[in-house]
C-alpha cells in the first residue's frame, strides 16, 4: 500500500514554531510505530508571497488538491496588512476551503481535568466536557446571493445578505454529523431557527428526513440557536454533537472555545465530500492565528497543532489508537503540571513551544514503552 501523502503548510508566525513539534512527533511515531507518511511542505500565507509573489502558489494548491491530507499552521501578520486583498495571507486559507470544497468544519470542545480551572466557568459545569460542533461552512449567509449594498433614493441605501441552503448542502453535513456521533455518544443537537427562518425550517425538515430514514440508531433533538447559545454556557454537558449552519456554527464553536479556556489548546478539521473510493479532502489547523505579539520569542503553546494531528490521523486515516494515543500523552503533559504561558495560572512550571512538544513525546515514550 501506499504511503499516504500529507502537505504541511506552516504559514506564518507561530505556525512554523508550533508545526515544528508536530513534524518531531511524525518523525518519532514513524520510527516507533511503524507508520510512514510521505510529508511535503511548502509555503503558505505572508511567506509565500514574500518568496512566490502570491500566498499559494498555483502548485502548492495543486499539491494540496493531490494530497490525503493537509495540515495547516497559522497565516497572516500585520507585515502583510497593506497587500492587496486577493493576495493577502488570509487569502490562501480561503482558496484552499474552496477548491477543496471543505464544506464541513470540525471543532471539538474539550475541557481536558488538568485545565478545568482556566474556564471562565464553575469547574463543575465544564469538568469533562467534550463536545464537538459541526459547522456547514462552504454555503449559507457568507456565500447566497443576492448580497450587497445598493442605492434605494437619495438619502436612503439598502444593504442585503441572502441566507440561502440546498437540500444537498443540508444533506451532505447532515449524514457527517450522524457518522461523527456514531463514533462518539451517538447523540446530535440539529440547531437552527425554525421558529423564525425558512432555512431553519428547511434544515430541521431535511435533518429529520435523514434520521427518520438512515440514522434512526442516533439520538436527535432539535434546539433553536438563541437557545443553544443559552445552553452552552449554562450546561454544555448534554450535547455530543451539535450540528449547525454556517452562521450560527461560527457564534456558537466560538462560545464552545471560551468554555475550554485557551486558544493555544484547539483543534479543528475541515472536511470535503466523500470520493468514489471512500476518501475525502481534509484540512487540519488549530483554531488560533500565527499570534504576531509573541513570534519568535518560544512562547507557543503548540498543543493545538498537535491535536490537529491527531485529529488528521483519527477523521483522514483511521489510526484512532495512535489519535487516541497522542491526546493521552496531551493530558499527561498537562497533568504533570506543563504549561506554556497562555496556560499557566502562576503555579505551574511554564516551558517553551520546544519543551513542551519535547515532552509530548517523552509521555508518548512511557505511553508506549519505546
Ligand atoms: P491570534 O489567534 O493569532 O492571537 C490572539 C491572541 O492569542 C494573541 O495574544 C496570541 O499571542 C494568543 N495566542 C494565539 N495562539 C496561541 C498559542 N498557540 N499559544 C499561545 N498564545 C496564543 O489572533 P489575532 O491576534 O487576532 O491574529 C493575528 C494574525 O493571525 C492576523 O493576521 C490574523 O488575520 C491571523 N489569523 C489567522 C488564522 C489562521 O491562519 N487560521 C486564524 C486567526 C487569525
Amino acid at each position: 500500500m501506499s504511503n499516504k501523502k500529507i502537505l504541511v503548510l506552516p504559514g506564518d508566525g507561530i505556525g512554523n514554531e508550533v508545526m515544528h513539534e508536530v513534524l518531531n512527533i511524525i518523525d518519532w511515531l514513524s520510527k516507533t510505530r511503524s507508520m510512514s507518511f510521505d510529508i511535503s511542505e511548502r509555503l503558505v500565507g505572508g511567506t509565500a508571497y514574500d518568496k512566490e509573489g502570491d500566498s499559494i502558489s498555483d502548485e502548492t494548491m495543486q499539491e494540496a488538491l493531490d494530497s490525503d491530507a493537509v495540515l495547516f499552521g497559522a497565516v497572516g501578520g500585520p507585515k502583510w496588512d497593506d497587500v492587496e486583498r486577493e493576495k493577502r495571507p488570509e487569502a490562501a486559507l480561503l482558496r484552499l476551503r474552496k477548491e477543496l470544497d471543505l464544506f464541513a468544519n470540525l471543532r471539538p470542545a474539550v475541557v481536558f481535568d488538568a485545565l478545568a480551572d482556566s474556564s471562565p466557568l464553575k469547574l463543575n459545569i465544564v469538568k469533562g466536557l467534550d463536545i464537538l460542533i459541526l459547522r456547514e461552512l462552504t454555503s449559507g449567509v457568507y456565500f447566497g446571493q443576492p448580497r450587497g449594498i445598493s442605492k434605494v433614493n437619495d438619502s436612503e441605501e439598502k444593504a442585503i445578505d441572502t441566507q440561502s441552503y440546498t437540500t444537498s448542502e443540508v444533506s451532505r453535513i447532515t449524514r457527517v454529523a450522524f457518522d461523527l456521533a456514531r463514533l462518539r455518544n451517538n447523540k446530535v443537537t440539529s440547531v437552527e431557527k425554525s421558529n423564525v427562518m425558512e432555512t431553519g425550517m428547511f434544515w430541521k425538515k431535511i435533518v429529520s428526513h435523514l434520521h427518520q430514514n438512515e440514522f434512526q440508531d442516533v439520538e436527535l433533538n432539535h434546539m433553536l440557536a438563541d437557545n443553544c447559545a443559552m445552553q452552552l454556557v449554562r450546561n454544555p454537558k448534554q450535547f455530543d454533537v451539535i450540528l449547525t449552519d454556517n452562521l450560527f456554527g461560527d457564534l456558537l464553536s466560538d462560545i464552545a472555545a471560551m468554555l475550554t479556556g485557551s486558544l493555544g489548546m484547539l483543534p479543528s478539521a475541515s472536511l470535503g465530500p466523500l470520493s468514489e473510493n471512500g476518501s475525502r479532502s481534509a484540512m487540519y489547523e488549530p483554531v488560533h492565528g500565527s499570534a504576531p505579539d509573541i513570534a519568535g520569542e518560544g512562547k507557543a503553546n503548540p498543543l493545538a497543532m498537535i491535536m490537529s494531528f491527531a485529529m488528521m490521523l483519527k477523521y483522514s486515516f483511521n489510526m484512532i489508537e495512535d489519535s487516541n494515543l497522542i491526546e493521552k500523552a496531551v493530558q499527561s503533559v498537562l497533568s504533570l503540571g506543563l504549561r506554556t504561558s497562555d496556560i499557566s495560572d502562576g503555579a505551574n512550571k511554564v516551558v517553551s513551544t520546544q519543551d513542551m512538544g519535547k515532552a509530548v513525546i517523552e509521555e508518548l515514550k512511557k505511553l508506549t514503552g519505546n
